[in-house]
């Protein structure tokens, strides 16, 4: 933990040498500053005492400093960014107080359930602004002025250049939420656009889970003397996530997955692998073995995306295969188990993976499948962990009596990308792809009935 603030600047109004004494769970909110209707709040939300990164950045956040929040994922960053904002909110209303930019639509949607929960009692109004979802409906969302928009950066500047009577030249707050990944990607431009239009006198917070030199620019170029707050190292996992890794050859990585699902039966458990297609194949298959599994892929529709996540969180489907689209800020809380079905490509990825479970002080596990490709790759991760990943104890007979039902699971499968993406292909045109939610359903029965068409041609062919 690191405070660093330049004297001479706004001080909190609290005793921040007291509260640096006090240990997290001895402090209140109220003794942050932080106002009794926000503490009601905080209290509806059962967050009894504020977390580190909360108790380190809120009193000087309220004062109306320029915050950098160092904090890996799961550090209750969001309520860090937010409190402040909803508690200036408050004092000064007015419409577009503050915008919120993150990389991914899941991420922003869960911060603005973040802000609307925190600002219930006085009645925050939020907008949630991404890709993939009806501009239309968004401009109206817009022209109704809610005191917060919650953003990915292209859809942002999309309305920015846009939408007839929509500027953000009161905005008050911008918030930069995991900036490592916004300044990493193309949103680097889009980032530099978006701050040509919106006032220098603002306040910015600047959160993200790993100081990048990209970082260190932004801080340079729009933030006034920031005050640095520091909960995290920059590879550190939770103590309670219990880390493991399995070694075997690459042809046997689905059965090793199946026997995995079946040890973890009943868990609520996130399956990471590298490719669009091969999250979209290996849910197929888990589906044909009776897994309740979902994909979640870049290349889904945003209302498919949605669709998914939800019920993975609502826990109608406990098995959930991603991309790295789920990795970064997702939160949901009952995440058991992660198997990183590829060794991510970097230790950060494999941070921000793993971080999806074990979160808010509970236990979880993540299991890494090492083949003799990936041996590189996971040393060089368990250096920058500082640690060696201990070995998943397991039966190697136990596994490979899955062999078979793993191949014809498989088999199924492949037979099912293909019709998938056939019908795919003659529906294009016909239909706009961005529907309502229950295309996943619908999907999903597609799945249920191309099964029983190939059960009965199957025999048929016999
Ligand atoms: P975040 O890092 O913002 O994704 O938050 C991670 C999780 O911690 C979320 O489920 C929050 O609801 C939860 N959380 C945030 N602040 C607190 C708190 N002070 N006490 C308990 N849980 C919290």
């Amino acid at each position: 933990m690191s405070i660093d603030a330049e004297k001479g600047e706004a001080q909190p109004k609290v005793d921040i040498e007291a509260l640096a004494q006090k240990k997290p769970e001895e402090t209140t909110f109220a003794e942050l500053g932080v106002s009794p209707q926000l503490c009601e709040a905080c209290e509806k939300m059962n967050f009894k005492h504020p977390t580190d990164i909360q108790k380190e950045s809120i009193p000087w956040a309220i004062e109306g400093r320029d915050i950098i929040g160092l904090a890996q994922t799961g550090s209750g960053k969001t309520a860090a960014f937010a409190i402040p904002i909803i508690q200036r909110l408050w004092d000064n209303p007015q419409a577009f107080f503050a915008c919120v930019l993150a990389p991914t639509r899941e991420l922003a949607y869960q911060i603005s359930e973040t802000f609307e929960s925190l600002g219930s009692l006085i009645g925050v109004r939020c907008a949630v602004i991404v890709g993939g979802m009806d501009m239309m409906s968004q401009s109206i969302a817009l022209s109704k002025r809610p005191h917060i928009i919650v953003c990915t950066p292209g859809r942002l500047q999309d309305h920015l250049e846009n939408t007839k009577g929509f500027s953000l030249k009161n905005l008050k707050y911008l918030v930069l939420d995991e900036a490592d990944r916004l300044l990493d990607m193309d949103f680097g431009p889009k980032i530099d656009q978006i701050l040509k239009v919106i006032p220098r006198e603002r306040n910015t917070f600047l959160f993200s889970a790993t100081m990048t030199t990209k970082v260190a620019k932004l801080q340079r170029a729009s933030l006034r003397k920031p005050v640095k707050v520091e909960v995290a190292t920059k590879y550190s996992t939770v103590k309670t996530l219990l880390q493991y890794y399995l070694f075997f050859p690459l042809k046997h990585k689905d059965c090793y997955m199946v026997y995995l699902m079946n040890e973890f039966a009943g868990n609520s458990t996130i399956i990471f692998t590298r490719t669009c297609h091969d999250t979209q194949k290996i849910a197929i298959m888990l589906r044909n073995l009776g897994f309740a599994a979902v994909p979640l892929h870049g290349q889904m529709p945003q209302a498919k995306r949605l669709g998914a996540l939800n019920k993975f969180k609502a826990g109608s489907r406990n098995i959930l295969v991603a991309t790295d689209v789920a990795s970064r800020g997702i939160d949901i809380p009952t995440v058991d188990v992660v198997i990183n079905y590829d060794v991510p490509q970097s230790s950060k990825d494999y941070i921000h993976r793993v971080g999806r479970t074990a979160r808010a002080g509970r236990s979880g596990k993540s299991v890494t499948f090492v083949t003799q490709y990936d041996v590189e790759l996971i040393q060089r991760i368990e250096k920058d962990l500082e640690r060696k990943l201990d070995l998943f104890p397991l039966e190697k007979d136990e596994v490979m009596m899955l062999q078979e039902r793993v191949d014809e699971a498989q088999r199924i499968a492949t037979l099912e990308m293909k019709e998938q993406e056939h019908s795919k292909k003659s529906k294009r045109g016909r239909k706009n792809d961005d529907d309502d939610d229950d295309d996943v359903d619908k999907e999903e029965q597609g799945l249920t009935l191309t099964k029983k068409k190939f059960k009965g041609g199957n025999k048929k062919r016999r």
